[in-house]
């Protein structure tokens, strides 16, 4: 017999003040409007369209609109219309491009279960075939399915709590898996129950230990919460707990964001994978390894840099990208085509190296193990050494990429008369936030950029990934301080 939903509350199970929203994204032809009259239907709340919004308040059709006015206009009036959809009791269908809007994620997650629903383009085609409507583009419809899918790929996985393939399925069986989902959430009590195994051997801090035991077997569990953390060995001072709570509480997002501390990554995988967790940070000694879990890698992460720090779970698919580069990258924009060099060749160095060379610097990797810094700059056309030969390279820009300064270690890479004014220092240790070798930098009169400017970028980037929503920087930089 089929549970049954309490009528008008969204929020299952119902305690009276738990109402959220029904988000249904996708690309055309997947049957978000069908599947959102039922669910409307069996839940009696109404429903709503968002591309019906937009064509009732301009009294213009959508293709209209475009042809007319063009996209950036069209992507100006649907936000607008985004933003003034109640917070409550509703069911909401949206266009297929909303998921590329951040400030779209940003109001459609708030308080709200994102459904994404998804078909193969076979069947996309033969429903567009039946409602043909004035083309967006010059291509043939399957060209412009393809190449949206394509484009959008990423931001429809970030978009959705969970995700439902209606290739082959009825609306109503679509619209019963999802009511379903909103009142069990995905992991049986015997998967719940395994993964709460797993953090009481880790070294999780009793609070959070508390938090993922109402979370996953407590009385009044919430179904819907999701589960995201950081994969590592050791991982225990990692930051990015405390700082995405603190955004799932200002964003008002159902997950929780914790530790997956053990030296087995396979352990770690697997739990993930049962608790159907949203996504890893990953960091050491997993960066590397992590790739061979993964049914898809981003160019940047595996294919070129060789090691992966964000892995996302979406609709049956695991999927790697790497953050690290962009979080170097970023503080270092106006610093195209300088004279760098790079201390340390591991993990990390590997994604700095790529993002120096990125922008068009002239890189040195200097290393302790002189061998490991000719693999890297081998890897990617720049020039490698031995500590020693820093004095002779006199960079415009030194990174260090070792853990030399990072508590509890006091000592500093280079020496003070090594330090010159006309340098800029970018130290990526972050713990603690001003290092030795900042210290020693600034007094020298150096330019300096902490790591943890490194942290709040890469942290912004997964962010992004996970959720499709844009953090503004000072946000990060004031939850991390
Ligand atoms: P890793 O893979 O272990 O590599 C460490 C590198 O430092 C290796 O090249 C190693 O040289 C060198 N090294 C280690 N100890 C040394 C010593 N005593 N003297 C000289 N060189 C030494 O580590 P990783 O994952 O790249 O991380 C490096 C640092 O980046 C971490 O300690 C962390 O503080 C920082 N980090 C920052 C962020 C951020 O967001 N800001 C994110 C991740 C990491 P050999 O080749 O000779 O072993």
């Amino acid at each position: 017999m089929r549970e049954q939903i309490v009528p008008g509350i969204l929020g299952y199970p119902c305690t009276g003040d738990e109402m959220r929203r029904i988000v249904l994204t996708g690309f055309r032809g997947t049957g978000k409007t069908e599947i959102g009259k039922i669910l409307a239907s069996r839940l009696n709340v109404p429903v709503t369209d968002t591309d019906s919004l937009i064509e009732t308040l301009t009294g213009r059709s959508i293709p209209d609109i475009f042809h007319d006015d063009g996209e950036e206009r069209f992507r100006s009036i649907e936000r607008e219309v985004i933003a003034s959809i109640p917070k409550a009791d509703v069911i909401v269908s949206t266009g297929g491009g909303v998921v590329c809007d951040p400030k779209n994620m940003e109001y459609l997650r708030r308080d709200s279960t994102v459904v994404l629903l998804f078909a193969d383009i076979d069947t996309i085609e033969k429903r567009l075939l039946k409602k043909p409507r004035p083309p967006l583009t010059s291509l043939t419809l399957r060209e412009e399915i393809a190449s949206m899918l394509d484009r959008r790929r990423q931001q429809y996985r970030a978009s959705s709590d969970f995700c439902m393939d209606t290739s082959v399925t009825s609306p109503e069986h679509a619209a019963e898996k999802i009511l379903a989902f909103l009142q069990t959430g995905i992991p049986t009590e015997n998967q719940r129950n395994t993964a709460l195994a797993f953090f009481k051997t880790g070294r999780l801090p009793p609070v959070s230990l508390k938090k993922l035991e109402d979370i996953l077997t407590g009385p009044d569990r919430n179904p819907r919460t999701r589960i995201l953390g950081v994969a590592g060995y050791p991982c225990a001072h990692s930051r990015s707990p405390k700082l995405f709570n603190a955004l799932f509480e200002s964003y008002r997002l159902d997950y929780y964001y914790t530790w997956f501390e053990d030296p087995q990554l396979d352990e770690i995988m697997n739990v993930a994978k049962i608790l159907d967790a949203k996504g890893l940070s990953v960091t050491i000694p997993f960066k590397h390894d992590v790739i061979e879990y993964l049914d898809e890698v981003d160019e940047h992460a595996a294919q070129k840099i060789g090691a992966v720090n964000t892995v996302v779970f979406a609709c049956g698919t695991t999927v790697g990208y790497n953050t690290d580069w962009l979080g170097v990258r970023k503080p270092l924009v106006s610093m195209k085509g300088a004279d760098a060099v790079l201390l340390g060749a591991g993990g990390v160095a590997a994604g700095a190296a790529y993002a120096l060379m990125d922008l068009d610097m002239d890189v040195t990797i200097l290393n302790r193990t002189p061998d490991n810094a000719k693999k890297l700059a081998e890897r990617f056309g720049c020039r490698w050494g031995t500590w020693e030969e820093f004095d002779r390279i006199k960079p415009d820009l030194v990174v260090n990429a070792t853990p030399l300064g990072m508590q509890p270690d006091t000592r500093n890479p280079l020496r003070v008369d090594q330090l010159h004014r006309d340098m800029t220092v970018f130290d990526l240790v972050y713990t603690p936030p001003v290092t030795p070798l900042i210290e020693a930098a600034r007094a020298q009169g150096c330019r300096t950029i902490t790591g943890i400017e490194m942290f709040i970028e890469q942290a912004r980037e997964q962010f992004y990934l996970f959720f499709g929503i844009d953090v503004p920087v000072e946000k990060v930089r004031e939850l991390v301080a």
